[in-house]
C-alpha cells in the first residue's frame, strides 16, 4: 500500500506562512492498493489537489472514497475535485451513513439551495453511495477494510486496512478518553499489532479540559494508545489550525519523549505532513 497525505489539517483550512511544512488543507489521504485500486478516506480540501494530479494523467478515474464523517473539514473538497465534472469518473463512496447525505448537501438540499451552484444531479460523474463499511468489513482488491465506530459528535468510522500481513489504522476525529463512550480497550483492540497508526491528537494535554466533548484528543491519550497496541509506527493529525510548524514540531518531540519514558522507544512518531507518503511495509 503506498499512502498519500492530501490535508492533514484540523476543523478549517489553515493556509500560510506558518503552516508551510504540515500543510494547511483539510484532511484527504489517498491509498493505492498493491492491486491498483484506489481508497481515498475523507473529501476535505486537499482532494482538490489529489483531483488536478488525477485529472493531469489523462485516464478514467475510479476509486472507493471512505468518509470518516460529515463534518464540513471532511467534505469541503469534493465541489473542486475536477474529476466529479467528467463522464467517465466513478466515485463509490462508502463509511458513516450520514457524511454522505451532508456531501449531496454542500451541492443542494433538494429545494435548489446549498452552497455550491451547481446541483448535486447535475455532476457528470457516476457518484453511488455503496453503504457496506459500516455493516461489516469489506474486501477490495485484496485488502480488507473494517470499521469502528468512534467518540465524536453526531459520530464518525475509524477504518483498518489489511493487506498481506500488513496493515494501518487512520482514525480521526476521535476522543480517546471521552465520557461515556467507546472505551480505550476497545480502540486497543482494533489497532493491535499494525505497523502504522494514523490518530487525531488536535489538543495539548494542557488544553483539552477545555475541549472536552468536542471529540479530538490528544498526543498523550494517541501515544498512550500506540503503546498498548503495540504498533510499530505512529502518525499524529487533524493538527489544530491554530498550531504552527514549529508547535507540531514541540508537539513530536513531547511525544517521542513520552513514548520514551514509557519503555517504547522503538515506537516511531512523526506527524502527518501535507504532500507526503509512505510506502507500507
Ligand atoms: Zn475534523
Ligand atoms: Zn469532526
Amino acid at each position: 500500500m503506498e499512502i498519500r497525505f492530501w490535508g492533514t489539517r484540523g476543523s478549517i483550512p489553515a493556509p500560510g506562512p506558518y503552516t508551510f511544512e504540515f500543510g494547511g488543507n483539510t484532511t484527504c489521504v489517498e491509498v493505492l492498493l498493491a492491486s491498483g485500486h484506489r481508497v481515498v478516506i475523507d473529501a476535505g480540501t486537499g482532494m482538490r489537489l489529489l483531483g488536478d494530479q488525477l485529472k493531469s494523467q489523462g485516464k478514467p478515474v475510479s476509486f472507493h472514497l471512505l468518509l470518516t464523517h460529515n463534518h464540513w473539514d471532511h467534505l469541503l473538497g469534493l465541489p473542486f475535485f475536477a474529476p466529479i465534472y467528467e463522464e467517465d469518473t466513478e466515485v463509490l463512496v462508502d463509511g458513516w451513513p450520514i457524511a454522505f447525505q451532508a456531501l449531496t448537501r454542500i451541492f443542494d438540499d433538494h429545494m435548489g439551495n446549498g452552497f455550491f451552484p451547481v446541483a448535486f444531479d447535475q455532476l457528470k460523474a457516476r457518484i453511488d453511495f455503496l453503504n457496506h463499511v459500516a455493516r461489516g468489513p469489506i474486501h477490495l482488491g485484496g485488502v480488507t477494510i473494517d470499521a469502528i465506530s468512534l467518540n465524536h459528535p453526531q459520530g464518525g468510522l475509524g477504518y483498518r486496512l489489511r493487506e498481506g500481513k500488513h496493515s494501518f489504522v487512520f482514525i480521526t476525529d476521535n476522543e480517546l478518553a471521552a465520557v461515556g463512550g467507546r472505551r480505550l480497550r476497545e480502540f486497543v483492540q482494533f489497532v493491535k499489532g499494525c505497523d502504522l497508526l494514523i490518530h487525531d491528537a488536535q489538543y495539548l494535554p494542557e488544553e483539552i479540559k477545555d475541549h472536552r466533548g468536542w471529540g479530538h484528543s490528544t498526543y498523550e491519550e494517541a501515544v498512550t494508545l500506540a503503546v498498548q497496541g503495540g504498533v510499530r509506527s505512529l502518525l499524529l493529525t487533524h493538527h489544530d489550525p491554530r498550531r504552527s510548524d514549529a508547535q507540531v514540531h514541540q508537539i513530536v518531540e513531547r511525544a517521542r519523549q513520552l513514548a520514551a519514558s514509557r519503555g517504547a522507544g522503538s515506537l516511531k512518531i512523526d506527524a502527518a505532513r501535507e504532500g507526503s507518503s509512505l510506502h507500507l511495509p
